[in-house]
Formats: structure tokens, C-alpha cells, sequence
């Protein structure tokens, strides 16, 4: 089990207080990691007890990654950064006749955009060093084409290319890029598809293991990625979708 130890290894997760985020710094936790948990606004006391009982030391980082031009000077009052999972993301649902040019840059700015910066900066401190890991939270739409959200699916292809672009640059120099695309998960940002019974109902039926996912089904492939076990894992976008791609 030592190749999944994360012990002496900090770990940036964003969009730490809820939903996938959450069940990912637990899950990092467990495995060792000290966290920097992160929000847009400060309400992180839960997540915060939750790791802390894990055996983890925290830090909190209360960030609007919105403000995309703001992140590099924010990154840098940070602790050392060696495992960073962009998982922070909006979904803006309209058709895509009538979806605003607002919802599209708001998506893609947290969405594609905060992703590239934060990379970007803290993987030159990975760079320096020789070693790191980062993994996007990508999506089913990173692959499909998706229903009334044309700016995330724009935005989820945006993360799978960009951790090829990255993986290509950077696996000679020790910092492994890649990403983990869950199927329909229990959280808040599907929380409008499973109010629709007619298109709750839809969606399950499509999935082969019979059941939508919960956050924790997606956090042991991120401890895996975040680990040394994937030291030659490289540019791979790893669906955890209960079968739905193999549909
Ligand atoms: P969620 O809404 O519970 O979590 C999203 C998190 O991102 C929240 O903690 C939120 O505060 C944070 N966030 C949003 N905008 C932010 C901003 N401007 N600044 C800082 N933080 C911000 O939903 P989730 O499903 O856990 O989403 C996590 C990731 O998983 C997202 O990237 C989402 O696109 C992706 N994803 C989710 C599903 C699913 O079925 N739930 C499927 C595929 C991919």
C-alpha cells in the first residue's frame, strides 16, 4: 500500500466545501495529505472538522475563481502546493439558441479558464521542484455533446485537452497531469436533472451499474492519480461513470 501513501504530501483542492471536492479532501486525507481547503466564500468549518479527523493539517484559501486575473497573487501566499485537484466548476443550463454570452464566459472562466492559471502558476512550483500532481475534475461532457449546456461541454473538452497539453510539456520534468471524468453524480450541480422525474428516470436507466454516483465513488480514482502509484500515468482523462460511457 505504500505506493498510495500521501503522507508529507499537501494537497489543494477547490471547491473543497461541498459535493465532489469535499469527499475528495476527506478521501486525500485518509491517504495522508495535509490540505489546503478551498472556497468562495468562508463557510469551510465542516469540510475543515471532517479532514482535521482524518489526520490531516489544514489551511483555508477563500477565493473567488472568477477573478481569474487575481489568481497568481492569491496562489502565492499559499503553502507549498505538491497535489492540485481543479475541482471547482459552474454549470449555466439554457438552450444553446438562447444561452447568454453572460453564461457562456461565466463558465468558462471557473471552468476552463481558473483551471489553465491555477495550473499554470502552481505547476511552475512543481516544475521547480521535480515532482507533482494535478487532476481536473472533467465531466461525461468532456466526451458528449450534453443537453442546454453548451458553454460546459465547450469547457469540459477545454479541461480534457488541456491535460494532454500539459501531461505532453511536463511528464519529462516529473509533474504528472491528468484528469478524472465522473458520470451523474449527487450534488448540488445535478440537482435540477434529478427534480425532473421524467429526466431523473432517463438518465438512470442509461447508467449499467443501475444507480447515479456519489462523490465518494469519485474520490478514490483522484487518490490514485494524487499518488505515487500513477508516477507514469500521463495526459489520461479516467471516466468514473458507472459504465455510462460504455453505453
Ligand atoms: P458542487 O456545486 O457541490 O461543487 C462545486 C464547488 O465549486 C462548490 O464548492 C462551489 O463553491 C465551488 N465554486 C463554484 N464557483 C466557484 C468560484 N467562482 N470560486 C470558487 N469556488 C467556486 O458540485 P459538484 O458536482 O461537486 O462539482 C464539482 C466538480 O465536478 C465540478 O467541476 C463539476 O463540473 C464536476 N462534475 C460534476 C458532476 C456531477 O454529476 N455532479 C459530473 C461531472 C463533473
Amino acid at each position: 500500500m505504500t505506493s498510495f501513501d500521501l503522507h508529507g504530501r499537501t494537497a489543494l483542492v477547490t471547491g473543497s466545501r461541498s459535493g465532489i471536492g469535499r469527499a475528495v479532501a476527506v478521501a486525500l486525507a485518509r491517504a495522508g495529505a495535509d490540505l489546503v481547503l478551498h472556497g468562495r466564500t468562508a463557510d469551510l468549518d465542516e469540510v475543515d472538522k471532517e479532514v482535521a479527523e482524518a489526520g490531516a493539517r489544514t489551511t483555508r484559501w477563500v477565493f473567488d475563481l472568477s477573478d481569474v486575473d487575481g489568481i497568481p497573487a492569491a496562489v502565492a501566499d499559499l503553502p507549498e502546493v505538491d497535489i492540485l485537484v481543479n475541482n471547482a466548476g459552474i454549470i449555466r443550463r439554457a438552450p444553446a439558441a438562447e444561452h447568454s454570452l453572460d453564461d457562456w464566459r461565466a463558465v468558462l472562466g471557473v471552468d476552463l479558464d481558473a483551471v489553465f492559471v491555477l495550473s499554470r502558476t502552481i505547476g511552475a512550483g512543481m516544475l521547480a521542484r521535480g515532482h507533482g500532481k494535478i487532476i481536473s475534475i472533467a465531466s461525461m461532457l468532456s466526451f458528449q455533446g450534453g443537453l442546454n449546456v453548451p458553454g460546459y461541454t465547450a469547457a469540459k473538452h477545454g479541461v480534457a485537452g488541456l491535460t494532454k497539453a500539459l501531461a505532453n510539456e511536463w511528464a519529462a520534468h516529473g509533474v504528472q497531469v491528468n484528469a478524472v471524468a465522473p458520470g451523474y453524480v449527487e450534488t448540488a450541480n445535478t440537482e435540477p436533472l434529478r427534480a425532473d422525474p421524467v429526466r431523473e428516470a432517463d438518465i438512470r436507466s442509461r447508467i449499467p451499474a443501475g444507480r447515479w454516483g456519489r462523490p465518494e465513488d469519485i474520490a478514490g480514482a483522484v487518490v490514485f492519480l494524487a499518488s505515487p502509484a500513477a508516477d507514469y500515468v500521463n495526459g489520461h482523462v479516467l471516466a468514473v461513470d458507472g459504465g455510462w460511457l460504455t453505453r
